[in-house]
């Protein structure tokens, strides 16, 4: 997975020539000890860069191309501690293409009773500066984070947090290529759609590989390669019997191991940030990757089946934000229900690509057969999924527009063994409530392939689809079906 602390956000001030040299040095003091805090505080994972305070129309330009061109420049946080005249601004940010955090601070906390005078008046102006820059922002339709309160609170530092995570996630997406091997599965709609507007909205491209590609890759994979990852298989999962060495089915965790490989050599002669397959399209493979997909999935690519691109897509955005966090993101499908009044949930799962990243000890490597595909039995990694605060997000094509969909969901701890169903689960309890959450979803167009998370929040995704310029409609412990529909009526509307 990517260090986030090659990244770097741009600490920008904003200031004028007004004030004299005098104030303005203390301008520049302040707001360097705060880029400094922000770059040594471990809650903000990027490196935060002070620069230059800007005082005019040519110095904002330049900072704001410098941005744009700055490879690993993934964003700005600006504040105006004094005023800057806000159309001074106006040339920035229409260049401007990286995304923006507006932070409202002031460099003291408190007001100093007895000795405030003039002079402190004057310099800790953020009060006024920072109404006049969100005016212009507002005026010219740029949809940006603002941040509200002391630099040093928790709260302010983690909002930063999220918004640097969201930042480093859309910077990812930039020039992403995501490979398909086969195309979308037959008659399915919620994973098809517009891949020219995706590229040009989100930055990545979709193309697609004939599976006999793939094929000739994992063909020319050795033994020796194959050998190694045998015995990483062993140390990392429980096998069971019949794949161990000398045993009935250990040519077919041979043949899943070779797949592993083919699929990681070709995303990695390819540059692929993910890709998907297809059940219907395995001409020349002998299983459906099963365990080669999860573990795509856990070294940090996006993943999705069944030719789902804007999932996959989803999946590596999501991985790359929750970085160096607990927990982990994988691709998700909500399968069964559990209708009982006392106890309502879902059962999400797949086939068999879930990613370990989200799992709850050691998974078990096994085979089964699988009903759908005509292949030989895939091995696959089969576990369990803690319980706690956890989300699902959607990415759906609206025709005219991307919809980016959130559930907040609660997972719950298995308390029954599932000895049948020899996948990687998860349970959960929809937000607000399984009917409330369900009917929203399906009102929304919400699909039935996900990112599960473990450790981002629904603001991650809101700063995400803000940066993205997309709608983002959100399900939460507040969502009521009436109010709902009214939103959904009203996006509907904004965008014509
Ligand atoms: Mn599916």
């Amino acid at each position: 997975m990517i260090d986030l602390k090659n990244l770097e956000v741009w600490f920008v001030t904003g200031s004028q020539h007004l004030y004299g040299e005098e104030t303005l040095n203390k301008v520049a003091e302040h707001s360097q000890i705060i880029a400094k805090s922000f770059n040594n505080d471990s809650r903000i994972p990027v490196t935060v860069i002070w620069k230059p305070v800007v005082k005019t129309p040519e110095e904002i330009y330049n900072v704001c191309m410098e941005a744009n061109t700055a490879k690993n420049c993934i964003g700005i946080i600006a504040w105006m501690h004094t005023f800057s005249p806000a159309k001074m601004w106006i040339g920035g940010l229409k260049i401007l293409q990286k995304p923006l955090c507006h932070l409202h601070t002031q460099f003291n906390s408190d007001i100093p009773w007895k000795d405030i005078d003039m002079d402190f008046m004057n310099l800790n102006q953020s009060a006024h500066g920072d109404r006049e820059f969100g005016f212009i922002m507002t005026r010219m339709r740029i949809r940006r984070k603002v941040i509200v309160g002391f630099w040093q609170d928790t709260k302010v530092l983690e909002q930063l947090n999220v918004w640097t995570r969201a930042a480093a996630g859309w910077n990812d997406w930039q020039g992403a290529k995501f490979v398909r091997f086969g195309d979308n599965m037959r008659y399915v709609a919620v994973t098809d759609g517009d891949k020219v507007e995706a590229e040009m909205k989100f930055g990545y491209s979709v193309n697609t590989h004939g599976i006999g590609d793939l094929v000739k890759t994992i063909n020319e994979v050795t033994d020796a390669d194959i050998n190694t990852l045998l015995q990483e298989y062993e140390y990392s999962y429980a096998l069971t019997d019949i794949l161990k060495k000398g045993n009935e089915k250990h040519q077919s965790l041979i043949e899943a191991a070779r797949i592993e490989l083919g699929l990681k050599y070709f995303l990695q002669d390819g540059n692929y940030k993910g890709f998907t397959d297809t059940f219907e399209d395995l001409h020349g493979m002998t299983q459906l990757p099963g365990i080669g997909a999860q573990r795509m999935m856990a070294a940090g690519y996006g993943f999705a089946a069944e030719g789902d691109w804007k999932t996959a897509a989803l999946v590596r955005a999501m991985k790359v934000m929750g970085s160096g966090l607990k927990g982990g993101n994988s691709f998700m499908e909500d399968y069964t229900y559990h209708f009982n009044p006392e106890n309502q949930m879902v059962l999400g799962s797949h086939m068999l690509e879930i990613c370990p990243s989200i799992a709850h000890g050691k998974p078990t490597c096994e085979i089964h057969p699988l009903g759908i595909g005509g292949k030989a039995d895939p091995v696959r990694l089969v576990f369990n999924v803690s319980g706690g605060d956890a989300l699902n997000a959607s990415v759906i094509d609206m025709g005219n527009r991307f919809r980016l969909l959130v559930n907040d969901v609660e997972a719950v701890a298995p308390v029954h063994d599932l000895p049948k169903l020899p996948v990687a689960r998860v349970l959960w309890k929809p937000k607000p409530d399984m009917a409330t959450g369900c009917a929203a979803w399906i009102l929304a167009g919400g699909a039935h392939h996900t990112c599960f998370s473990q450790n981002l929040s629904a603001e991650h995704l809101e700063d995400f689809a803000d940066m993205a310029d997309i709608e983002c409609v959100l399900i939460s412990e507040q969502t009521n079906i009436r109010d709902f529909k009214n939103e959904l009526r009203w996006n509907d509307l904004s965008v014509r």
